[in-house]
């Protein structure tokens, strides 16, 4: 078998944060603790995605997961033209299965200052869910703007713009490997 060259760094990125070992490692463990957290439930666990930054994290942690499990997504947008998150969050896609009594576990890629989030848990909380979890793969602590409850953390990170493993800048690097941290846009 031919090895795998890794991308690069282009001149637009600072550094590798979290290359792709550490984060398979992470992903592994945090499917452990799902596998165990959820081991008692009847019912099947619906797993909803962020869209478009989590579904690198959600197939590689469903894919660890032994216990029952459906996989949906959503859309929302928050920052428009923006890096900046305005607290104006909108759905964009709802989830095709009805949420109604349901185990929800949210995946995110990464949680800012809090408010998709923060507007996600309201919305699910409001359809009368059996329960709700959130799963984000990064955490920018030093960003919250708002309170929100974080059940599994792959990674607390500086407030840097971060891509790769799902996450972009402008629709550019989702599918590297690693995470890496960008070079700031001068504006
Ligand atoms: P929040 O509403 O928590 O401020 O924003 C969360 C969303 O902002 C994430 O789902 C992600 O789409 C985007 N975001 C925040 N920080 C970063 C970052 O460093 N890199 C990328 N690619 N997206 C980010
Ligand atoms: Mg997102």
């Amino acid at each position: 078998m031919s090895s795998i060259a890794i991308p690069a760094l282009t001149k637009d990125l600072k550094r590798v944060l979290i290359d792709a070992d550490t984060i398979a490692r992470r992903v592994n463990e945090l499917a452990i603790k799902i596998n165990t957290d959820y081991a008692g439930i009847n019912d099947k666990l619906i797993i909803v995605g962020v869209l478009k930054g989590s579904f690198i994290f959600l197939a590689d942690l469903c894919r660890k997961l032994d216990i029952s499990h459906e996989v949906d997504f959503i859309s929302l947008s928050s920052y428009g033209n923006s890096d900046q998150s305005t607290g104006n969050v909108r759905m964009i896609m709802d989830t095709r299965e009805n949420l109604d009594g349901k185990h929800v576990l949210i995946i995110e890629d990464i949680l800012d200052s809090g408010y998709t989030l923060d507007y996600l848990c309201r919305n699910f909380t409001s359809r009368n869910v059996a329960s709700l979890k959130t799963a984000v793969l990064l955490d920018k602590p030093d960003r919250r703007k708002v309170d929100v409850t974080l059940d599994y953390i792959g990674f607390e990170i500086p407030d840097v713009w971060v891509v790769g493993y799902g996450l972009d800048y402008a629709e550019r690097y989702r599918t590297l490997p690693y995470i890496a941290e960008m070079i700031p846009v001068i504006k």
